[in-house]
């Protein structure tokens, strides 16, 4: 993970909805992701390794509580998108 330039989940408070923000330093957490800088706030890399699984993020979504289910249930379900 060293050489990866990313952002900590943490630097992204505030800056996206509090549900979207508890999910990835959740996620975070447990190593199943990385982020990004990019796309309309931030790039959430999938940190399976060799998994090119990425979404983006917004800071403004219309519901930050279904970006945020979702958000989950696509890392939960990770080897389906290899
Ligand atoms: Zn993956």
């Amino acid at each position: 993970m060293g050489s990866r330039k990313g952002v900590s989940a943490s630097e992204l408070r505030g800056e996206v909805p509090k549900e979207i923000f508890d999910v990835l330093v959740e996620l975070e957490d447990e190593g199943l992701i990385w982020l990004k800088r990019g796309g309309h706030k931030a790039i959430v890399m999938c940190a399976a390794e060799g998994c090119p699984g990425k979404r983006s993020v917004g800071g403004t979504p219309a519901n930050p509580g279904n970006v945020a289910k979702r958000l989950r249930r696509w890392v939960s379900n990770c080897p389906e998108h290899r």
